[in-house]
């Protein structure tokens, strides 16, 4: 149980680019970040209107003069103060990450980037080999991650519960773009330009996400190689796609099913994973995150709920309500922002932390995913050797 004790001796000084008013994802960051005391929003550019930016952060608590109207002007001037930042999230539309995220790393920063971290692999081992050398860490917010099931999910998987996993079932599927909604909302016409998207929409919009938790669940199971389709139901948005279906072979000789979607009429979110194993089931919606289905062929289903007794010691430790009480999003997000920030100060001590949590190679995976997905899409979804 997580009482709201200090988990690093000082808060980290913390600062964001993007995120700013009206922006989808700014201040589910900003709670996460804040919430056990972590970070302090000390520094930003968080529009890429400067002046608006300069007005939200004011609202935020933020001194003026440490409002920037861009990020190559924050980090050259934080850099001069005694009591500049250490550390940037980046919360911006895709096209800016790996660029971001590079000035960050070499301007000496540690670094929280939104998914996806760029755009092609290549880009994404230069991040890993950068954040190597300058000694910081990089996380990914693969949001969901966080949430207590999603270990308990991992302990049953790794004390062998449902036995040798044969499919692991994938889906991020909402339908709030089933029309050509871009047309009129901002943050979903960069999403559809392959300028500022980079080579995939739903792929590495939402599809990324189940896949990063199917990485947390089953660690050791590596994808052989896949076979996409994806299609763009509203036209306009070619050669982007608003619908996938990925197939993967893993190493185990086990199968894995993604299907990425924006058009699927009616649902809300539809992020769901089924592990399937020989002996019993394992299944987590994000709708419905407190509960953990686990089925045992033959037997009744199980129904786990967050914050029981019987639950992994592990997927006990972040519990911050009990039982019963809903947890969701923001609890997941501040889960791992409080593992960002242990990490980032284990780091900074020249020490290594245990646990898990999307760090720079996360984040390159998911990159390398979505540019293999599309590799296969594009040649009439054949088979592709996963690289
Ligand atoms: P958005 O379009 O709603 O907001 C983008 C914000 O960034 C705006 O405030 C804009 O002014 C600002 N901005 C743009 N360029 C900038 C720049 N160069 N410098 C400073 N500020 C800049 O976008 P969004 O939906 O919030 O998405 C932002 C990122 O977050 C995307 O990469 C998206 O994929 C990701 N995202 C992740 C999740 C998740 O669950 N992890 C959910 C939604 C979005």
């Amino acid at each position: 149980m997580y009482y709201g004790e200090k988990k690093i001796e000082k808060p980290i000084r913390w600062a964001m680019v993007g995120g700013g008013k009206g922006s989808q994802i700014g201040y589910i960051h900003r709670s996460a970040a804040m919430r056990d005391f972590n970070f302090d929003l000390v520094a930003g550019a968080f529009d890429i209107d400067p002046e608006r930016g300069r007005e939200f952060g004011k609202q935020l608590h933020v001194d003026e003069d440490r409002c920037y109207p861009d990020y190559k002007t924050m980090f050259a001037k934080e850099a001069k103060r005694q009591d500049g930042i250490q550390a940037v999230s980046i919360a911006t539309p895709n096209g800016t990450h790996f660029e971001i995220t590079k000035a960050a790393l070499l301007a000496g920063l540690h670094v929280v980037c939104e998914k996806p971290l760029c755009f092609t692999t290549e880009e994404a081992e230069e991040l890993e080999a950068l954040a190597t050398k300058q000694n910081k860490i990089v996380g990914v917010t693969y949001g969901y991650a966080g949430h207590q099931v999603i270990e308990e999910a991992r302990q049953l998987i790794a004390e062998g519960k449902l036995g040798k996993i044969r499919i692991v079932n994938m889906q991020f599927s909402h339908g709030f773009h089933n029309v050509a909604v871009e047309k009129n909302t901002a943050s979903t016409k960069w999403r559809v330009d392959p300028k500022v998207a980079g080579p995939s929409y739903v792929l590495g919009d939402v599809g990324t996400h189940p896949l990063y938790l199917s990485e947390v669940m089953l660690p050791d199971m590596k994808i052989k190689r896949l076979m996409c389709s994806r299609q763009s139901f509203v036209e306009s948005r070619k050669p982007l796609e608003d619908n996938a279906m990925t197939i993967m072979e893993y190493d185990n000789g086990a199968v894995g099913y993604v299907w990425s979607c924006c058009v699927n009429c009616g649902s809300m979110h539809g992020q769901k994973i089924r592990v399937i194993g020989e002996k019993a089931s394992i299944e987590w919606w994000d709708e419905h995150p407190n509960q953990l289905t686990y089925e045992v062929q033959n037997e009744p289903v199980r129904v786990l709920e967050r914050g029981m007794g019987y639950l992994a010691p592990s997927a006990l430790e972040e519990d911050r309500i009990g039982a019963g009480h809903p947890e969701g999003l923001f609890e997941a997000w501040s889960n791992l922002y409080s593992r960002f920030a242990q990490a980032m100060d284990a780091c900074d001590r020249g020490e290594n932390v245990e646990f898990w949590y999307p760090n720079v190679h996360a984040g390159a995976e998911g990159v390398r995913w979505v540019e293999n997905c599309v590799q296969s899409a594009d040649q009439g979804a054949q088979w592709v050797d996963y690289k």
